[in-house]
């Protein structure tokens, strides 16, 4: 057997309402062994079913910007009036441990990731149209139309800058998806054995 390799930073980010949350739940949950699943920092307030520390580390705005005083984020942003932050801990501690740490982001978070580590896969899920996107959304029913309104606004903004990933995925069937996410992650890691 040869020695645990290093896992490998992926950001995995997309149009709000894709589905990018049931793919990663489903793809931690047939390959444990492989992947972690980072837990972001938010201020925005918990939806019906998110749990404290798994879904997310609900906290307040005072308790955020102490966070990012204190230099725990790898990186942060501010998404449609919240913020939005990623723990330095459990990052390292997981890929030292030869996982692979799945940051599921936005944009603006996973070009700052990718600047700080060159070697981060940045992955992109799309919806098959736009009023695929919209109806995605609408059923999630946990949103008002003014929020998803919004999120469809910044799906058309995040659109014009998805040239910067370096993989896209159409979500259109979820096992599929779960599988292509899986093979590329896995793929990429082979590529990196020497880095
Ligand atoms: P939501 O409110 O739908 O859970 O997340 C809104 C957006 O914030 C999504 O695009 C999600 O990927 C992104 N996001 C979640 N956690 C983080 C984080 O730690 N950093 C950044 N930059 N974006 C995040």
């Amino acid at each position: 057997m040869s020695e645990k390799q290093k896992g490998i930073l992926v950001v995995v980010s997309g149009f709000s309402g894709v589905g990018k949350g049931t793919i990663m739940k489903k793809l931690l949950n047939d390959y444990k062994e492989d992947y972690a699943l980072s837990v972001s920092a938010t201020t925005r307030s918990p939806r019906a079913g998110e749990i404290h520390g798994q879904s997310y580390f609900f906290v307040s705005k005072e308790k955020f910007e102490d966070m990012i005083k204190e230099n725990e984020l790898i990186e942060y942003a501010q998404y449609v009036g919240n913020y939005y932050g990623t723990p330095k801990e459990y990052v390292f501690e997981q890929l030292d441990a030869g996982k692979s740490v799945i940051l599921e982001i936005e944009i603006q978070g996973a070009l700052k990731i990718k600047e700080q580590f060159p070697s981060t896969k940045l992955l992109f899920i799309t919806a098959p149209s736009a009023q695929e996107l919209k109806k995605r959304l609408e059923n999630r029913g946990t949103e008002t139309e003014d929020v998803i309104n919004f999120r469809m606004k910044r799906a058309v903004e995040e659109s014009e800058e998805i040239e910067k990933y370096d993989y896209l995925i159409c979500n259109e069937e979820i096992d599929k998806a779960v599988s292509k996410v899986h093979s590329i992650i896995q793929n990429c890691r082979f590529n990196n054995l020497d880095e």
